[in-house]
């Protein structure tokens, strides 16, 4: 192996190109760095820090850190472990998880994650923060209880789609996804279906409707494997099906 373009992850040489991130080179490989607001479709965010590897001993996000030629990346110490649980911790106490009773358990990416990473609870005090549901687009729900602000949809309509219908507004506690649209509504923005911006979603906070248990629990696509596995969601959500407009709101 040419060690001029490897760096060791976990004790194994990762081969690496120029331009690669840390992350870049692991999936490559075949190696899972858990994340939730990265999606190799997209330039990183860094915000949601779950992929935060141990550098030659520092904490570092790996969606964003350049790789280089000798590095030591550990992505399984305890520590490790413990920091990422801990920010799932917060963000299921942040918002409103209700995982029995939400369409995208068992195909959902935050619940997946939080399995692989072995957190048991919450730990943490919920806030139940008082959030609304936006049901006013004819073939989408948006569920503001479920964003982790991932911004994922927001690169999504901005890059691909060309629409910016989504954006994050306001600070800490207080942010939320805006739509861009006369009345603030998602019905009022030029949202489709179809859009990449819908697909990216990692937690079931962009549904679409009538389509809700389509696929019964125990049969869905981090019920079978775990998310090491598998991988991201946005690559396996999209329903198959033709979507039927309900009008009748209209
Ligand atoms: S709606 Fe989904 S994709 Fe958009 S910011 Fe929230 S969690 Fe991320």
């Amino acid at each position: 192996m040419n060690t001029e373009n490897t760096f060791r992850l976990d004790g194994k040489d990762i081969p690496f190109k120029k331009g690669d991130t840390i992350m870049d080179a692991a999936l490559r490989a075949g190696e899972y760095i858990p994340h939730l607001c990265h999606n190799p479709e997209f330039k990183p965010h860094g915000s949601c820090r779950l992929c935060v590897v141990d550098v030659n001993g520092r904490h570092q996000a790996s969606c964003t850190l350049p790789a280089e030629a000798g590095m030591e990346v550990d992505n399984s110490s305890d520590a490790i472990r413990q920091r990422r649980e801990l920010l799932l911790q917060m963000l299921f106490v942040e918002g409103n998880h209700t995982c029995p009773a939400c369409e995208k358990s068992g195909a959902c990416q935050l619940q997946a994650v939080a399995y692989y990473i072995g957190m048991l609870s919450p730990h943490l005090t919920h806030f139940f923060p008082k959030r609304s549901i936006d049901a006013s687009h004819p073939d989408i729900v948006f569920y503001h209880n479920r964003c982790i602000l991932c911004g994922l949809c927001v690169r999504a309509s901005e890059q691909v789609d060309r629409k910016s219908v989504f954006a994050i507004s306001g600070r800490g506690i207080d942010s939320k996804l805006v739509f861009n649209s006369p009345d603030g509504k998602l019905g009022g923005s030029e949202l489709e279906f179809t859009d990449k911006a819908v697909e990216v979603c990692p937690v079931g906070a962009i549904m679409p409707k009538h389509l809700g248990y389509e696929t019964p629990v125990g049969q869905r696509l981090y019920d079978t494997k775990p998310i090491s596995v598998v991988g991201d969601v946005a690559a396996h959500s999209k329903p198959e099906k033709p979507f039927i407009s309900d009008k009748s709101h209209e």
